[in-house]
């Protein structure tokens, strides 16, 4: 089993028009010994996740020229960013809000006032903590054919390279014995 090793600085990007918001969170995510990029607005926060790369974005909703919505949205449609996690922040907090944010794929959605900074600090910290393993697996034994057949997988082999998938496995809840399967092919990824 491998285990992917995560020592790099993390970088997180800070979009949000308020500056004070934004040095609160800066502080504490620097003390905390995160690289801190910060952008006032969604249209700056879009440039400077291409020209920064950050590991995770924390962005508010409401901002002049481009909003947080439409900053993911310009984010997932960029081969470069789509992969970045981003997180949202509202100070309204509409359900319809918090709906839309996941429904974009949105990591996580917080309500201004009812957390506090710590709190989204613990939940970028667990972005980055997961522990995934890539693992063989036989794709003859017991009920991986019928698995295969309701993934509507070809025998787990690759659409692409027809190299056989490999299985990643992490943990999410180690104290649930809960995990996420995926099957990848180990050339393509
Ligand atoms: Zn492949």
């Amino acid at each position: 089993m491998e285990e992917i090793k995560n020592d790099k600085k993390k970088k997180v990007l800070l979009v949000d028009d308020d500056a004070t918001i934004r040095t609160t969170y800066a502080d504490i995510f620097r003390s905390e010994g995160f690289e801190v990029v910060e952008a006032g607005d969604g249209m700056e926060g879009l440039d400077k996740a291409i020209a920064e790369m950050p590991d995770v974005i924390f962005t508010g909703i409401i901002m002049p020229k481009m909003d947080g919505f439409d900053l993911k949205d310009a984010l997932a449609k960029n081969v470069a960013t789509v992969n970045i996690p981003v997180l949202m922040s509202s100070h309204m907090g509409r359900e319809e809000d918090r709906q839309k944010a996941m429904a974009m794929g949105v990591k996580d959605f917080f309500v201004v006032g009812m957390i506090t900074p710590r709190h989204v600090l613990e939940k970028v910290r667990a972005l980055f903590s997961s522990k995934k393993y890539h693992l063989k697996f036989d794709a003859l034994a017991l009920d991986a054919p019928k698995l295969a057949a309701d993934f509507h997988l070809n025998e787990f082999r690759c659409e692409k390279c027809n190299e056989l998938k490999i299985m990643v496995v992490e943990i999410m809840d180690v104290n649930k014995e809960e995990f996420k399967t995926q099957f990848v092919c180990p050339e393509c990824k």
